[in-house]
């Protein structure tokens, strides 16, 4: 039996974690789950699946589970950062689902790196603030990486299991990425201007949390993952293609130096790519509908439009410019998506907040971890004070 834990057990990930575990009951046991402050999601989780530990970043959050959960003992409630870690980390685990939101997901996710864990990586973020130093720790650990983000876990897929860190050695000439451009794909640069929190949300094929629907929106999320798959397929982004595919279908290909292009379909539903990385190489059920291609009938591709989506623009030349210039993106970017969400900044000033704190934070080489941690708080200063001046 596989024992899990699950950081950011009460989001979208999370929860399509948890049902695919559901369905296996002898095959998968929950060791801990994790959330920042949703209590009442997580009381009745931690019932239905018996951790041994459950853990809220908020300290008043974990005081009030504690509470809750005072009639079930052999569960022991943490609290913190640390707390994170501490179940990431366990010898008492084989399989860490890292799906918490955004750069808070780096230190577990690392946590579970080091101990030389499974890490199904959901959490991008992690991944791009830090590259070369997360590559290195998977190296150095021996840790099982595998992609949990749908794209990335196509391409995992699509290519030889022995060459996923070689793919050139492979013969693989491009990684076609798909995108299904979002809510927003056909509205002028005009209408974006005023779109609101709920309609970048309201994503037409993916049921997600906030934040990564608005990098959707945005196509941050495409920059974020170009980024990514740099890292993963040790590959370099002239090699990787983006095709938006409004569909979802295709979750992104791969083509050989023989003219074969290899696809990964099934129905836009995370707990294919949640069931492949927890059962790897095996397959398991995973609850998804069957794809019904008589249905959809037609598949189209077309080329981002990165004048009226600069964020993906923006990813791409912080990815070149290396060092913490990837960390500070990604800071920015949080930084703008919340005070969206927040009904402070509008949809078209993220990447203008994002463009100015590239432009005012010095990058540097990003050799330790302490230096890409310090780069994301001065990051997100500047990007703050920006919002402030942008929005009085
Ligand atoms: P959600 O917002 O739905 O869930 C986020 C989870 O992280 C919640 O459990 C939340 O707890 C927890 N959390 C939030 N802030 C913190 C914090 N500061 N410290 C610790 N835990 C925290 O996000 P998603 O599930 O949509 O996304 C998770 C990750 O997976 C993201 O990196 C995203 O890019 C990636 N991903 C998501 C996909 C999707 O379909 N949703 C697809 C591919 C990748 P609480 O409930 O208490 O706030």
């Amino acid at each position: 039996m596989r024992r899990v834990t699950v950081l950011g057990a009460t989001g979208s990930i999370g929860l399509s974690t948890l049902d695919v575990i559901r369905r296996h009951p002898g095959r998968f046991g929950v060791y801990a789950l994790t959330a920042n402050a949703s209590v009442e999601e997580m009381a009745s989780l931690c019932r239905e699946f018996l951790p041994e530990y459950a853990v809220m970043v908020e300290a008043g959050a974990a005081v009030e589970l504690a509470d809750r959960l005072s009639d079930l003992p052999q569960i022991s409630v943490l609290q913190g950062e640390a707390g994170l870690c501490e179940v990431a980390a366990s010898e008492a685990v084989d399989t860490v689902m890292a799906a918490i939101v955004g750069a808070a997901g780096l230190p577990p996710t690392l946590a579970a790196v080091r101990a030389g864990k499974r890490v199904l990586l959901a959490n991008k973020e992690a991944l791009v603030m830090s590259g070369q130093l997360f590559m290195d720790a998977v190296a150095a650990s021996d840790a099982e990486l595998l992609p949990i983000d749908s794209e990335h876990n196509a391409i995992f897929q699509c290519l030889p299991a022995d060459r996923v860190r070689d793919p050139r050695g492979a013969g693989v000439t491009r990684i076609l990425l798909t995108a299904s451009g979002g809510p927003f794909r056909n509205h002028s640069a005009d209408a974006l201007k005023t779109v609101s929190p709920a309609q970048a949300c309201a994503h037409p094929n993916w049921s997600m949390g906030q934040k990564i629907s608005v990098d959707s929106a945005t196509l941050m999320n495409k920059g974020l993952e170009l980024i990514e798959a740099c890292w993963l397929f040790n590959t370099d982004p002239s090699r990787i293609e983006i095709h938006v595919h409004p569909e979802s279908i295709i979750h992104s290909m791969v083509e050989y130096a023989d003219g074969s292009v290899l696809a990964q379909m099934g129905s836009p539903d995370m707990r294919t790519p949640i069931a492949n990385g927890l059962a790897w190489p095996e397959r398991i059920e995973a609850g998804v509908a069957p794809l019904d291609l008589f249905a959809i009938g037609r598949f189209h591709f077309e080329r981002p439009d990165l004048d009226r989506f600069p964020c993906l623009r923006l990813a791409a030349e912080a990815f070149q410019a290396g060092g913490t210039a990837p960390a500070v993106l990604n800071a920015a970017n949080e930084e703008a998506v919340a005070a969206f969400l927040a009904g402070t900044l509008g949809f078209t000033d993220i990447p203008v907040i994002i463009e100015r704190t590239l432009a005012a934070t010095e990058v540097v080489a990003g050799d330790s971890f302490e230096i890409i941690f310090a780069k994301d708080a001065e990051a997100r200063r500047y990007a703050r004070e920006q919002i402030r001046l942008h929005t009085v």
